[in-house]
């Protein structure tokens, strides 16, 4: 990846903790790391309670200074990106060996000045399950009022108990997510967000964008066009806007896509890089907590490109000619989940303003739906007779699957749902067409691949 060969990221990247480099951590993968953090001279580690199917749930402490800090991870179980990113950053800050490496990124001092205390999986049992909600299938952050959970609770509890000054809610965000206009993907973003629906912007709410403003200018030069504002239309049900209305300046970060980095390591070391500096900041208050400087930060913190949604897609296909060409649409290809790749129609249309992490330009050709290959005997698909099968315009199998044995690098589809055979391209479906011109098949387009022939 590009973007770490930057020497401060690097360094935060060569020293994370290993084996959280994965799309998804469970409680098993963080459980070892967890007691050797816990027996570290700095940190302190307890246990504030259970999830709904009885996994614990552990916060971490270190340092004894009068500002306190509270951050967590994973609430959303299938967010897991900033839970390897707090994970990283207690070890800097108590292993012996890393130390010193952060000599010059944050006050020596900073143990006497914060109390830093981290619950890197609030929720376990989505955790393990690889769901955004618990296991009463709640999703946690809009049970801020009702507090039906036990994780809620927990962190509602923990709130109340250690009256923190400054909150840090950490989730992912889906890769479709980009910042501004400009199309690229939006790899952290960040909010203060609103405590009412007038979206009020009190003293510790404007503390909160001012820590934002100088989190992005830490990260200008790393990351200039990858990091966003969120939306922040107030949401009662959720945390974050309910411990913002307690005067505790909150801070959203969504840590989201970059380019060929399934695992999220770009957004983990970001968010390694932009804490630090955040903890940083607060122990040098001086530089930027005066009325002045909060309210030249604040307009920064507008500044900061919007985190645009739904404009991006994984491919998008540009001017299809469809029903033999009496009409044309661009067609957005999907994930259906970030975890499963399961890609499907997205949207059709008009779709200039979306971008594609991959772009097609298909002016000039129709688009046929293929027809489907029927399983009846045992078949070995090698790369000739894959494309032999896509040029005869079969492009997709049915009947037994069992009997197809893919040796090749693409995808086949089998049994699709909701097959259609007509020349139009529905939503939902998973591709699974070509592209023709002349009356010749010249592209297939089988779920993200986009195949010549
Ligand atoms: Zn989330």
């Amino acid at each position: 990846m590009k973007l770490l060969s930057s020497n401060e990221l690097k360094m935060l990247h060569e020293n994370r903790v290993a084996n959280l480099d994965r799309k998804q951590i469970m409680p098993a993968h963080i459980e070892q790391l967890m007691i050797d953090l816990s027996v570290r001279n700095d940190i302190e580690s307890r246990l504030v309670g259970h999830s709904f199917s009885g996994l614990p749930i552990s916060c971490f402490s270190i340092g004894t200074g009068p500002i306190k800090v509270l951050m967590w991870s994973q609430m959303h179980g299938d967010e897991s990106t900033a839970t390897a990113a707090v994970l990283d950053i207690l070890h800097l800050l108590s292993s012996e060996d890393t130390k010193p490496l952060l000599n010059d990124r944050l006050d020596t001092n900073w143990q006497n000045l914060i109390t830093l205390h981290i619950v890197p999986m609030l929720n376990p049992d989505g955790a393990q399950a690889a769901t955004r909600e618990n296991a009463q299938c709640i999703d946690i952050n809009r049970d801020a009022l009702a507090l039906q959970t036990p994780e809620g609770k927990i962190l509602d509890s923990l709130v109340t108990e250690l009256c923190p000054d400054y909150a840090f809610n950490l989730h992912d965000q889906h890769d479709y997510y980009r910042c501004g206009v400009d199309g690229k993907s939006s790899t952290l973003a960040f909010l203060a967000p609103a405590f009412d629906v007038d979206k009020t912007v009190n003293l510790s709410r404007r503390k909160a964008m001012a820590l934002i403003a100088l989190m992005k200018s830490q990260s200008n030069s790393l990351l200039p066009k990858g990091i966003a504002r969120y939306d922040d239309e107030f949401s009662a049900r959720s945390f974050g806007d309910q411990i913002a209305k307690r005067e505790v300046s909150t801070i959203l970060i969504e840590s989201g896509h970059y380019p060929d980095d399934a695992n999220r390591e770009v957004a983990r070391t970001m968010n390694v890089c932009v804490l630090i500096h955040a903890l940083n900041m607060l122990c040098n208050q001086d530089n930027w907590n005066t009325d002045e400087k909060l309210e030249a930060l604040e307009e920064k913190y507008w500044q900061i490109p919007e985190n645009q949604e739904y404009k991006l897609c994984d491919i998008l296909i540009k001017n299809v000619g469809f029903a033999e060409g009496s009409y044309t649409a661009d067609i957005a290809i999907r994930k259906n989940s970030r975890f499963k790749n399961a890609f499907v129609v997205a949207e059709i249309g008009d779709l200039h303003e979306q971008f594609g992490l991959r772009t097609i330009d298909a002016s000039g050709y129709i688009y046929n739906s293929g027809r489907p290959y029927l399983l009846d005997e045992k078949l070995q698909l090698n790369e000739e007779s894959y494309f032999s099968l896509l040029k005869q315009g079969f492009s997709h199998f049915v009947g037994d699957p069992v009997l197809l044995a893919n040796q090749t690098d693409y995808v086949t589809i089998d049994n699709p749902k909701f097959w259609h055979d007509d020349q139009r391209m529905l939503l939902g479906i998973v591709p699974a067409g070509f592209l023709s011109k002349d009356g010749k098949l010249k592209y297939a387009i089988i779920e993200s691949d986009v195949i010549p022939l």
